[in-house]
């Protein structure tokens, strides 16, 4: 059951959003100043912030920003307040959605619903990025320049262990151990010839590297070709 975190001062409004989004499913917990709010966030996470602006204690705009900088919970804004540049600096200081009181639970609910599908879908998707490269560990496909590449399923191991590690030198023998499961060693040959492959999949040549860039006797690193590179 989705936790929601009131942060509200008006006993009124607590009640009643509560019962609602009880109706809806969701367990309610709620925090009657900014600072109890703030510590409530911080000792046991919710799934899901409702912020009133006007706390008593301070204004809910700063506990806005409190939590963001310790916390990545979803936060909706309730307020009174509809003065367009006031919701934008707060969407810009991290809020995730403004409602303009007074709404109806019906609303808050909906709009909860969508904040939390969408933090599923920043935890579910597991897309590894590096320049043109698109990687998805779930789905364990992989694109470049948004054309799907046909790899085996070592190839794709590979890349998808390079592109995590983006930018580092990984040696052979981290390769065997980690991709291969040989944590004594094997074949560098091995290694060699799958990132070969691999190479030409990507469309790239030994002499002439882009994402795969090989340092001889140390290992192999992914890069952004069209990225800064310090080292080089
Ligand atoms: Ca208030």
């Amino acid at each position: 059951v989705p936790v929601v975190l009131l942060i509200e001062d008006d006993a009124r409004i607590r009640d009643a959003l509560g019962r609602v989004l009880g109706d809806h499913g969701y367990a309610v917990r709620s925090a009657t100043t900014g600072y109890a709010g703030l510590q409530e966030v911080n000792d046991d996470p919710p799934d899901v912030v409702v912020l009133d602006l006007g706390l008593p204690d301070v204004d809910g705009g700063e506990i806005l920003r409190m939590i963001r900088s310790v916390s990545a919970v979803p936060i909706i804004v309730a307020s009174a307040r509809d003065e367009e540049a006031g919701m934008v600096s707060l969407l810009k200081a991290g809020a995730d959605d403004y409602v303009v009181k007074p709404f109806s639970g019906e609303l808050l609910s909906a709009r909860i619903q969508a904040v939390l599908r969408r933090s599923a879908a920043n935890v579910d998707a597991e897309i590894l990025a590096v320049g043109a490269l698109r990687i998805d560990t779930d789905s364990r496909e992989a694109m470049l320049d948004g054309r799907g590449l046909d790899l085996s399923r070592r190839e794709f191991d590979l890349l998808a262990y390079l592109a995590a590690r983006a930018g580092k030198v990984i040696t052979k023998r981290e390769l065997l151990a980690e991709v291969w499961q040989q944590p004594y060693g094997g074949a560098d040959k091995t290694v060699d010839v799958h990132l070969s492959w691999l190479r030409r999949k990507l469309g790239e040549t030994a002499s002439e590297p882009r994402y795969l860039r090989t340092s001889r006797g140390v290992g192999v690193r992914l890069v952004d070709p069209d990225g800064v590179d310090p080292s080089r």
